[in-house]
């Protein structure tokens, strides 16, 4: 029978209870156990594919075609295994099915209430994602924070099943200490009225993962403890780190994996993680950098600059920079002051590739064309993707085949060449107002051409990568952009979509109607992103 462990936050979001999610997933794996995790987001969006980037972070896509939010992206890449629909949950779905299972009668005609009909099917999800992942822990993530009104439901679910078995059910929470400046000392009181709040929900933490920018000294721990209840052994200290792959080394440390196993009264493991030992030295010893700039439009909030929009693309681009035994300076570009200015266009000299990633809508399009035809007249690394392959199109129908005009339907619904444009069924979704969940989304495979750039990266013919989009490639235009010099590297076999272009005469110019970031992983970085990262590395020793 699986072992349930939830992960509740304390004081504030983005304090890194998804990597501590994946963390602990990762650990438990190195001791030989089959760890399975499920994200819990308290809104009620069926899922993230209608909802802003800025507003949410990136969206992330699995295999089987879910939108889902990032944190589902770092469990794959912490445990180097695929999620699926059922590790990920919201309020709209679990409310969506008990509505849905009542109006077929389905509850007998007995009254059906909040409690506890919704935390019933927040449970059953739970304990089908255990049979699913055969999972010998599930991680069950709680999202949003301790003391909010719309994640309760959840919590009630976690003490319904801790009461059931109560030792198949452990309750960890990531809290933060804030450290501020005027001060100078760390303070314990936000962590102590978390998990006040939690007892109030019949919940008793038993580990505390203390988060802070330093370590947690002993008069702070000893306060944590006697004030929360709970030993000060459970109590593991981690202090910010600079990269977030230090993670599983640094809770080891504190000894998690046998506080975790003596709770659940199993014989404890020694993990070693000789693997994350070796990355974390990597990823210290690179020193040589690489300097890539991606160009986006989600960036500000207010005042507040985030990148969290291309979490995937960022990780990405480290994993191959240490792949390559290079260190990753990643620099954000804003499409929209080249719209202002072109002639900042030349602040992409001093980089060694450019990326322009997804991106929807015609907000900054303009500025990115004009990053793309830069990158493409002075030969500087490129890659392109989903909208970033979209737009090379564009950009080379304006430039190199002179049709001005040339656009997306995304952007100009009624231009003269529609080099990218929508599909017949996608044609019927927009018109009848279907947005959620019906884009291109999911695995698809992808043949490749031999002799191209995509070929040498892969090194194999049949691929297959994770898309999410709804526009195309315009079959029509095919030919004209073939014999100019476009070169169509890969294409879905069953449908003859062209899912991947290159330019000729280039070092690296190579647009992906795909997103293979979402593959990538840290001990298995991505085939594409390596090339891309090999031919800056090139450029790089070229410009000096
Ligand atoms: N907006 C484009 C489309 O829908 C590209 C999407 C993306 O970059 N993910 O096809």
């Amino acid at each position: 029978m699986a072992r349930y462990i939830f992960i509740a936050g304390g004081v504030m979001s983005g304090i890194g209870k998804g990597v501590s999610t994946a963390a602990i997933a990762a650990i438990l794996k190195n001791c030989g156990f089959r760890a399975s995790c499920i994200k819990i987001d308290p809104y009620l969006n069926v899922d993230a594919g209608t909802m802003n980037p800025v507003e949410h972070g990136e969206v992330f896509v699995t295999d089987d075609g879910l939108e889902c939010d990032q944190d589902i992206g770092n469990y794959e890449r912490f445990l180097d295994e695929n999620m699926y629909r059922h590790n990920y949950m919201t309020s709209g779905q679990v409310y969506q099915e008990v509505i849905g299972r009542e109006r077929s009668l389905g509850y007998g005609g007995r009254c059906v209430e909040t409690v506890p009909h919704i935390p019933e099917e927040v449970i059953r999800r739970i304990e089908l994602a255990a049979k699913k992942d055969k999972a010998d822990f599930v991680l069950v993530e709680i999202g949003g924070t301790i003391g909010e009104y719309q994640n309760l439901i959840f919590f009630e679910a976690g003490r319904m099943m801790k009461l059931k078995s109560p030792d198949k059910v452990l309750f960890v929470v990531v809290s933060y200490l804030p450290v501020p400046h005027m001060i100078g000392e760390m303070k314990t009181k936000p962590t102590q009225h978390a998990v006040r709040t939690l007892n109030a929900s019949g919940i008793q933490p038993d580990i505390i993962i203390a988060r802070s920018a330093l370590p947690l000294d002993n008069p702070r721990k000893r306060k944590i403890a006697s004030f929360c209840n709970i030993k000060e052994d459970d109590i593991i200290s981690a202090p910010d780190v600079k990269s977030i792959y230090e993670i599983p080394v640094n809770f080891e440390r504190g000894k998690i994996s046998e506080r975790i196993l003596t709770k659940f009264n199993l014989p404890v493991k020694k993990s070693r993680l000789v693997n994350w030992q070796k990355l974390g030295r990597k990823i210290k010893s690179v020193r040589k950098e690489i300097r890539i700039g991606i160009v986006g439009k989600y960036f500000s909030t207010g005042r507040f600059t985030l990148s969290d929009s291309y979490i995937s693309v960022i990780e990405a681009v480290k994993h191959s920079a240490w792949h390559n035994g290079l260190k990753p300076n990643i620099l954000w570009l804003n499409a929209e002051e080249y719209e202002k200015d072109s002639k900042k266009l030349s602040e992409l000299d001093k980089l060694d590739g450019v990326i322009v990633p997804g991106g929807f809508g015609d907000r900054g399009v303009e500025g990115k064309m004009g990053a793309i035809g830069y990158a493409r007249r002075k030969k500087i690394p490129y890659l392109g993707l989903c909208y970033g392959m979209q737009l090379a199109v564009i950009e080379f129908a304006r430039s190199v085949a002179k049709l001005r005009q040339a656009s997306s339907t995304e952007i100009s619904a009624r231009t003269a060449y529609p080099v990218v444009s929508t599909l017949q069924e996608q044609e019927k979704n927009l018109s009848e107002g279907k947005f959620g969940a019906s884009m291109r989304l999911g695995a698809y495979p992808c043949e490749i051409k031999s002799g191209t750039a995509s070929f040498r990266a892969y090194g194999e013919k049949n691929i297959v990568e994770r898309h999410r989009h709804r526009y195309e490639f315009n079959n029509d235009f095919r030919d004209k952009f073939e014999k100019l010099g476009l070169v169509v590297a890969g294409i879905n076999p069953q449908r003859n979509l062209v899912e991947i272009i290159e330019l000729k005469d280039h070092p690296f110019f190579v647009g992906v109607q795909f997103h293979p970031e979402l593959k990538s992983k840290p001990f298995k970085p991505h085939p594409l992103f390596n090339e891309f990262i090999k031919s800056a590395r090139a450029n790089s020793a070229r410009q000096k």
